[in-house]
């Protein structure tokens, strides 16, 4: 159901003083809010004055009013219902989950005539499994029930699913809270008025992970397919209580990315030959006994976006230098390891690069690793046919980071930067002033987010999808 509120606390008095016109102008239900601060609105007034206003406006056409749990107020009530409102009764907490929402909500629920709203703020992937054990609590009761920030964000556009009646979203100030979701992007990227009950639910888990733009690409291919399915950012900071979440939700498919890409190989009850042998996993889907299915296609996206460069095929005997030996790093050594190039590692963390060197090195590959650092420059000669940038170095927002300053390209030099926001970063800036070949990692993203689409919907991404991505994702 698609409403209106109107958040009187936000009005200048002048404007206030006509608020009471708004019901009768608009084609949609409006409910009327007069917020304090402590519930994250602007009222400073005191009680008085607010049930003043209240009781003013309030019976002006709004269909329903939103008041606090704390509020007792029955000649307020009783005007309210006199006048055909409806009441919303709801429960605030803008810094955290209350240990005691259980009892809270289940007091709410009790007085059938209002319908419970609970808003509150997860901090964490635990504290979101505990409202979606609210949800369930509640049965089918009418209610209004999402978490704010970040974490909360899934509750969001999932509300139609968890049988929540509504859920909040206003056009963008710039100026927005965390998980904060405007119209536009609630129903022209994730679908909103499309999700049902038997909507099937993806998502990527990472930390950071808003920022992603595997909603866009998966969440475009998903409705041109014609599936009923929406693709969600998961923010996770601990992988055992996020799987609880997943579970809940009964999450079909997720996308992993930094950090977890390594720690997330136990969860998984089934991993294929290149989770095996990359030793990262980017890509789960759940298998038909319930458990986890793991498979890395990061490895064939980054082979994807160098066929360009390269007219085709790598060629084998070239030195390639990997800056960084994080999961991504190991899904592009195996691959040029595995297309005949011999590669030396740079990682910040010495001692990962010589496990990751050891790990993927052997049967006759070539691979050996050392420190980034400013001696890395004179190690480097002999690989530099291609340079591929695998750290968060130069990601959005600190895009002045430079992973390796010393060293001066040639203009010979293939270089892939996979870290794609920006589109170029100041190394492929670098990299194009001196005349190189650059690979950007917009083109792994999306070669990698394909072979993704089909590992979790069982067909191909559809063609005509990717060239409106494709400008979508410019306009991003
Ligand atoms: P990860 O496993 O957490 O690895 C992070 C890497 O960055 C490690 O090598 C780490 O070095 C290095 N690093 C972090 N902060 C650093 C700093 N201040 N100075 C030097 N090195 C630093 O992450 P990941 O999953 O491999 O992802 C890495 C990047 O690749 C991210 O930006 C991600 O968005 C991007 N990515 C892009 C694609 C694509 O399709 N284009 C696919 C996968 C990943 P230490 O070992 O010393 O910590």
């Amino acid at each position: 159901m698609d409403l209106l509120e109107l958040s009187a606390d936000f009005l200048r008095p002048e404007e206030a003083a006509r608020a009471g016109e708004l019901p009768g102008k608009v084609d949609l239900p409006v409910i009327l809010t007069v917020r304090r601060e402590k519930e994250g609105g602007r009222f400073t007034g005191n009680e008085r004055d607010r049930m003043q206003l209240l009781l003013r406006l309030g019976l002006s056409g709004f269909a329903f009013l939103d008041l606090e749990e704390d509020l007792q107020a029955p000649e307020l009530d009783r005007r309210i219902r006199e006048a055909g409102a409806g009441v919303i009764r709801s429960l605030h907490d803008i810094h955290g989950v209350p240990s005691d929402l259980s009892r809270r909500l289940a007091v709410l629920a009790r007085n059938a005539r209002e319908i419970p709203k609970v808003a509150v703020t997860p901090c964490s992937a635990a504290d979101l499994m505990r409202l979606l054990e609210t949800f369930t609590a509640l049965g089918s009761i009418p209610k209004v029930l999402f978490g704010m920030g970040d974490y909360g964000f899934p509750t969001r556009v999932l509300a139609p699913r968890l049988g929540s009646l509504f859920c909040y979203s206003s056009p963008p100030t710039g100026n927005e809270a965390q998980g904060h979701v405007d119209p536009r992007t609630l129903d022209e990227l994730y679908g909103y008025h499309r999700i049902g009950k038997d909507t099937d639910v993806f998502g990527v888990i990472g930390n950071p992970v808003m920022h992603s733009f595997s909603p866009l690409i998966h969440n475009t291919g998903l409705l041109a397919q014609g599936l009923d399915a929406v693709y969600l950012p998961f923010l996770v900071d601990e992988l055992a209580s996020f799987f609880h979440v997943a579970d809940s939700l009964g999450v079909q498919g997720l996308s992993v990315t930094i950090p977890y890409k390594e720690s997330v190989i136990p969860m998984l009850g089934y991993k294929d030959r290149a989770v095996a042998a990359i030793g990262a996993c980017n890509t789960m889907r759940r298998g038909a006994d319930g458990r986890w299915e793991g498979t890395n296609t990061d490895a064939a996206g980054f082979l994807a976006s160098l066929v360009q460069a390269f007219h085709g095929v790598v060629p084998p005997g070239q030195g390639a230098t990997v800056i960084g030996a994080g999961g991504a790093s190991r899904a592009v050594v195996y691959t040029l390891l595995d297309q005949g190039v011999r590669v030396l590692v740079l990682n910040r963390t010495a001692l990962r690069a010589q496990k990751l060197a050891q790990e993927l090195g052997g049967r006759g590959a070539s691979v050996q690793s050392a420190p980034l650092d400013e001696s890395s420059v004179k190690l480097m000669a002999g690989f530099t046919d291609l340079i591929v940038q695998t750290t968060k170095l130069g990601m959005s927002p600190n895009e002045n980071a430079d992973p390796l300053p010393g060293y001066q390209f040639t203009g010979a030099e293939v270089v892939c930067d996979i870290v794609y926001a920006p589109d170029t970063t100041s190394f492929l800036k670098r990299a194009l002033a001196a005349g190189c070949t650059v690979v950007r990692g917009s083109q792994m993203l999306l070669a990698q987010a394909y072979e993704q689409f089909a590992f979790f919907t069982g067909s191909p991404f559809p063609p005509g999808a990717k060239e409106r991505l494709r400008e979508r994702m410019s306009s991003a």
